[in-house]
C-alpha cells in the first residue's frame, strides 16, 4: 500500500495544509510538525471500528508515544482518557487537561512516591505489574484511607511477532504477572478495604502489524476472567492495552482496525465486563513529521551522504529499533532522477543514521527532507546528546500552524547544572 503524503500542485509537501517548508523556514529545522486533523482521525477510525462492531471501548491514550501537551489535548478534546507510566506523565495529563477520572497509571516500576500521588488524586485505575507492587499500592491505600480500584497486567506469553525491544507479553520479558499468580492475588485482596481489584490488562508489545496475537492473548485473558469467576471473584474490567501497528514503509500495511474490533468482539465482549483499549503509537505515529535540512552532499568512493541537521538524538528510532522512517523532499524538483543515500546525523557515532542505501530523489545542500511517521517515539525519547537542544513542534491544523514548544536555548540547556 502507498504511504499517503499529499503534495500541492506546485510541489510543496503539505503537512496539514501548510506547506512544509514555510514551517521549516518560519520555525527552523530540525523541527517535528504534527497534523491535527490526522490525530482527530486516527482517534476516530478506532470509535468507528468499535461503534461497527457494537462495542463500547474506553480509549485510553498511551502518552509515553507522544508527550507534547498539546497534542495530548487535540486526543483529550476528541473524548479520550489516558494511560501513564510515570509521575511526570500523570502531571503532564493533569495539564493537557484530562481528569483523574481519566487517569489509568501502567509501568513495571511505580514507586511509592507516584503510587501515593495517584492514589491521593484518585485516578480511574492502577494497572499492577507484580505482587509486589500490589502490597505497596495495598499499603499505600491503606494509609491515605483512599480508595483505588486495580487491574492486574497478567502475562499471557504470548509472541506479539515484533522487534525483541517492544515486545512485552512473553513469559520471560519483566512485564506483568503470570497466569499462575492472578487468583492467589485476587483471594488475597478479596477484602481489602481500599484496594479493590477490579479486572485484569494485558499488553502484549508494540508495532503489531498482525491482529493475531491479540486473539491468543484475549482469548487466554478471557478464559482467566471465567476461571476467577467460577472461584467466587468479581472481575469487571477489561483493559485490552494498547500496541498496533502503523504503516512506516511503502509495503506494509497498518493492521485493519474492524478485524481487530472483531476480534475483541469475539474473545472478551460476551464476559459483560467494560472494556478500555491504550493505544499510543496508532493514534500519534502518522500524524508527525520530522523536517530537517541538508547540511551537506558528502561524496565519498563508496557512498552519497545526506548530512541532515537532525539526528538521532532527535529521533532515536532508527538507531535504536533499526527503524525505517520514509523520507520525502518538502518541495519535489523537476528532475525525477534518483541518487542512492545514506542519510546521517552530525552525531559522533555510527549509529546516527537514518538509513543506507535508500534511493532517494535528488537532493541539494540546503534542501528540507521530512522524515514521515514521526510522531510516536519521536519528540518523546529526544535528548541533547552531543550538546543539541530539544527540537521545536509546531501543531498544524486545516492551513493553519502554531509553535506548540519552541526551541530549547542553550542557556536553558546549562540552566540545571549549579
Ligand atoms: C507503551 C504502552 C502502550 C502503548 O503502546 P503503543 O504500541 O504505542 O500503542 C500501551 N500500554 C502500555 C502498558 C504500554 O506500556
Amino acid at each position: 500500500m502507498q504511504l499517503i503524503y499529499p503534495y500541492s500542485s506546485n510541489g510543496s509537501l503539505l503537512i496539514g495544509g501548510v506547506p512544509a517548508l514555510t514551517l521549516a523556514e518560519t520555525y527552523g529545522t530540525p523541527l517535528y510538525a504534527y497534523d491535527a486533523g490526522l490525530l482527530r482521525s486516527a482517534y476516530h477510525a478506532y470509535k468507528t471500528a468499535f461503534d461497527a462492531a457494537g462495542l463500547n471501548v474506553a480509549i485510553h491514550y498511551a502518552c509515553k508515544a507522544n508527550l507534547n501537551l498539546s497534542v495530548m489535548r487535540v486526543l483529550q478534546e476528541c473524548g479520550a482518557g489516558v494511560d501513564v507510566t510515570s509521575g511526570g506523565e500523570l502531571f503532564r495529563a493533569l495539564k493537557a487537561g484530562f481528569t483523574p477520572a481519566h487517569v489509568v497509571f501502567s509501568g513495571v516500576g511505580k514507586t511509592n512516591a507516584e503510587l501515593e500521588e495517584a492514589i491521593t488524586l484518585g485516578i480511574h485505575q492502577l494497572n499492577a505489574e507484580s505482587a509486589e507492587e500490589l502490597e505497596r499500592a495495598a499499603a499505600i491505600a491503606a494509609r491515605l484511607n483512599k480508595h483505588i480500584a486495580v487491574c492486574l497486567r497478567v502475562n499471557p506469553d504470548v509472541d506479539a511477532k515484533t522487534h525483541a525491544k517492544i515486545t512485552t507479553g512473553k513469559k520471560d520479558n519483566k512485564f506483568g504477572i503470570p497466569f499462575e499468580q492472578v487468583e492467589t492475588l485476587f483471594a488475597t485482596y478479596k477484602n481489602h478495604a481500599q484496594l479493590k481489584l477490579v479486572g485484569l490488562t494485558t499488553h502484549i508489545g508494540s508495532q503489531l502489524l498482525d491482529v493475531a496475537p491479540y486473539r491468543e492473548a484475549y482469548t487466554r485473558l478471557a478464559a482467566m476472567v471465567q476461571s476467577l469467576r467460577a472461584a467466587g471473584h468479581t472481575v469487571e474490567r477489561l483493559d485490552i492495552g494498547g500496541g498496533l501497528g502503523i504503516q512506516y514503509t511503502p509495503d506494509q500495511q497498518a493492521p485493519n482496525l474492524n478485524e481487530y474490533a472483531r476480534i475483541v468482539h469475539e474473545t472478551v465482549a460476551g464476559l459483560g465486563c467494560s472494556l478500555a483499549i491504550e493505544p499510543g503509537r496508532s493514534l500519534v505515529g502518522n500524524a508527525g513529521y520530522l523536517l530537517t535540512k541538508v547540511i551537506d552532499v558528502k561524496k565519498t568512493p563508496a557512498k552519497n551522504y545526506l548530512v541532515v541537521d537532525a539526528a538521532m538524538n532527535d529521533l532515536a528510532r532508527p538507531a535504536m529499533y533499526d527503524a525505517y522512517h520514509h523520507i520525502v523532499p518538502a518541495l519535489k524538483t523537476s528532475s525525477a532522477s534518483a541518487t542512492v543515500y545514506d542519510v546521517v546525523g552530525p552525531i559522533c557515532e555510527t549509529g546516527d543514521t537514518f538509513t543506507k542505501d535508500r534511493p532517494l530523489p535528488v537532493f541539494e545542500r540546503d534542501d528540507v527532507a521530512v522524515l514521515l511517521s514521526a510522531g510516536a517515539y519521536g519528540a518523546a525519547m529526544a535528548s541533547t546528546y552531543n550538546a543539541r537542544p530539544l527540537v521545536a513542534e509546531v501543531l498544524c491544523n486545516a492551513g493553519t500552524h502554531t509553535l506548540i514548544r519552541r526551541r530549547q536555548t542553550r542557556d536553558e540547556m546549562i540552566a540545571l547544572e549549579v
